[in-house]
């Protein structure tokens, strides 16, 4: 009997220690509101379409930075920012540490996503030869904000 009580003490001990934990998690971070196609491509991994309506700016702009859409974590720096005619925001390098890569859902592709939320940002490519890194970030305008050097 006693050692029913102390397993079922050690027990109610594990649950409420995983219920903090739980209670930690579920503190609300503060994120920008997105809109429901900055949903549909940041939380739930899709695509904008080519050579979309923002490109143009895009390939406008002057120095700065490209943040994150949801967390403003700064991703990405004009400096890396390259034409590769593919119609979608193209970098050769990160800010370091600014961006994860986890492989696709679809076994192939290299996914990158925002490291400080997760957010989805688009694809890396590597071994393209389009610059002297040989790599491209292939982003989602949908995913990124620009903030002009000042
Ligand atoms: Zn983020």
């Amino acid at each position: 009997m006693k050692q029913i009580v102390l397993s079922l003490l050690l027990l109610l001990g594990t649950l409420s220690s995983q219920a903090d934990q739980l209670k930690l998690k579920e503190i609300p971070i503060e994120y920008n509101t997105l809109t429901p196609d900055e949903e549909y491509v940041i939380l739930r991994k899709g695509t904008e379409r080519p050579f979309g309506a923002n490109y143009e700016e895009f390939q406008a702009q002057g120095a700065g930075t490209y943040v994150c859409r949801q967390c403003n974590n700064p991703l990405y720096t004009t400096d890396s920012k390259f034409d590769s005619h593919c119609g979608w925001p193209s970098f050769d390098d990160e800010i370091d540490g600014a961006v994860k890569r986890i492989p696709d859902a679809d076994g192939r592709r290299i996914e990158i996503v925002c490291n400080n939320c997760g957010g989805h940002l688009g694809h890396v490519f590597l071994g393209e030869r389009m610059t002297a890194k040989n790599t491209r970030h292939c982003v989602n305008y949908t995913s990124i904000k620009f903030v002009p050097k000042d």
